[in-house]
């Protein structure tokens, strides 16, 4: 059985003692690998090394520090099929959907590769005569990211490609059910020619988190995960005068107009529910129907649907499954929980995914397809993230029904409108109080060079992930203002503004 440890300094320790957890295989509910978990020692000493590294990063020209991450995009490129078996194997998600996971990574690797254009600062000549002021943007020095289990690869790669690329040293918690993909990630930047402690992993829990939270040499805190633990993140984090970006949860409501493509819909919602068995923060998890025709045509359309769906292990092949199974038996056991819940509170369940078993893989952590009708606020279904594979159908009479109904939801990740009315479309991208809102299109993860982030209680902190929030996020300003010595004394006539 192979044992996972801590990749610090360029090496990946295996020996060092403490706590252990198994690692399982999803689809089949095997072990597959034995973690273990940092204790606060092994993160100070984490810290220490990434600390003595960041002097030397730090001073690394921007264009150097891109020609790694040139040398870095390629080796995941070369190793991109073994890494998504990876995720695979750990997380469950299908093959395929595993490599788009590691391509969405690598295209923030790509923005910052352009990381001596985003540096280049500000200037401005002649503020007073003789007198200019520039901006200048400088790393922060250690920073940590603390990602979740849905997307071992990508989520990590928001965050270190752009922290490193400012020039900051970067240790990285990765979730404790998928640890492999991001120790190969580590390997891979060593191979790029990343000099030794400046990218580092922590394997560990809440224990790893905390002390890296309360570790004032840590400057920058960015997190993903569940709302509960992003703010006591943010909390945390803040009080201690660190910088910190902490994404949440989701709920994402896709409104369906009466003049929407139904074509287009259901392919797209088919995709956006159950797609990474609804593992996704991006994912839709309700379908907000604006009159019953609509809603009756779609579930029609649905249960064709999810009937030619193929559930299994995501493992490659010619007849990949279109969805793996979830991440453990406690979360699959929750999302069934779920679906308990919404029959007792009054939603119709059409199709019921608790008793699903997959042939040949019975111990692996299956559930089927959901879908719900008729459900409502102030349900569990509806209120909370269920983050599997259930679909909510909400029925509205309007559009501006539907509108009311998104902006009262706790969660702000992702929305979504399909329309063909063009006046419909650009006023809900105006009105919906949502962070990121697709037209027609279902899951509108933002492209790297934009920002990714959600609002109200799906995001604490100012700043979102990549794009320029990210470099914002991973930078200081420093704003300068200079006058060098003129042959006339006295002939500059600069001066400060003073408050009376
Ligand atoms: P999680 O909150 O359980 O774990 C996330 C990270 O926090 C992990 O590294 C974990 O080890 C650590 N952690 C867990 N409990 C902790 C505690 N008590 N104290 C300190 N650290 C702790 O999330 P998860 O189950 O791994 O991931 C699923 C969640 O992530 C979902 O809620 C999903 O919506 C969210 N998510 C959000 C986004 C986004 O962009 N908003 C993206 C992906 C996932």
């Amino acid at each position: 059985m192979q044992t996972l440890g801590n990749y610090v300094d360029g090496v990946h320790h295996t020996n060092q003692t403490s706590r252990t957890i198994a690692v399982h295989n999803p689809a089949t509910g095997q072990q597959c690998a034995s973690l273990i978990l940092s204790e606060a020692e092994h993160v100070r000493a984490a810290i220490d090394v990434a600390q003595t590294a960041f002097t030397g990063w730090s001073k690394v020209s921007p264009l150097n520090r891109a020609r790694v991450l040139f040398r870095f995009k390629s080796l995941v490129e070369q190793h991109q099929d073994e890494l998504a078996q990876l995720i695979t194997l750990e997380h469950g998600k299908v093959h395929s959907d595993a490599m788009g996971e590691i391509q969405r990574g690598l295209e923030v690797v790509e923005f910052a590769c352009g990381i001596p254009h985003l540096l280049k600062g500000e200037y401005s000549l002649n503020v007073g005569r003789g007198v200019d002021c520039f901006s200048m943007m400088q790393p922060l020095g250690v920073c940590a990211g603390i990602t979740p289990f849905n997307f071992p690869a990508m989520v990590p790669m928001w965050m270190f490609p752009i922290a490193l690329a400012c020039g900051n040293s970067f240790i990285l918690k990765p979730s404790e059910k998928a640890p492999s993909v991001p120790l190969r990630l580590a390997q891979l930047l060593t191979e790029a020619g990343l000099p030794d402690g400046v990218f580092n992993v922590i394997n560990g829990d809440k224990v790893a988190v905390d002390e890296l939270l309360h570790d004032e040499r840590v400057h920058g805190i960015s997190f993903v995960g569940s709302t509960p633990i992003a703010e006591y993140v943010y909390a945390t984090a803040s009080a201690k005068g660190k910088r910190v970006q902490a994404l949440g949860g989701a709920k994402n409501h896709m409104v369906i107009m009466p003049d929407a493509d139904a074509e287009q819909v259901i392919n797209s919602l088919m995709g956006a529910a159950y797609g990474s068995a609804g593992e996704r923060c991006m994912a839709i998890s309700v379908a907000v129907c604006v009159g019953d025709i609509v809603a009756d045509n779609l579930i029609e359309q649905l249960k064709v649907a999810i009937d030619d769906m193929r559930v299994g292990p995501g493992t490659k092949s010619d007849n990949e499954s279109h969805m793996g199974p979830l991440i453990s038996q406690e979360h699959a056991d929750k999302v069934r929980n779920y679906i308990t819940a919404g029959v007792e509170d009054g939603a119709s369940l059409i199709i019921d995914g608790r008793t699903f078993v997959c042939p040949d893989n019975e111990l692996g952590y299956f559930v089927g397809p959901t879908l719900f009708d008729h459900v409502k606020p102030g349900m569990r279904i509806y209120d909370e993230e269920i983050f599997g594979p259930v679909l909510c159908i909400v029925r509205v009479d309007s559009y501006e029904q539907a509108i009311q109904l998104i902006n009262s939801h706790e969660f702000a990740n992702g929305t979504a409108i399909f329309t063909r009315d063009g006046n419909y479309a650009r006023q809900f991208v105006e009105d919906i109080q949502v962070g990121m809102v697709g037209v027609n299109v279902p899951i509108p993860v933002p492209m790297a060079f934009h920002s990714f982030g959600g609002w109200k209680r799906s995001l604490f902190g100012p700043l979102h992930m990549h794009g320029s929030d990210g470099v914002r996020f991973y930078t200081k300003m420093k704003a300068v203002t200079a006058r060098w010595p003129k042959d006339q004394p006295g002939s500059a006539d600069f001066s400060m503004p003073t408050m009376g």
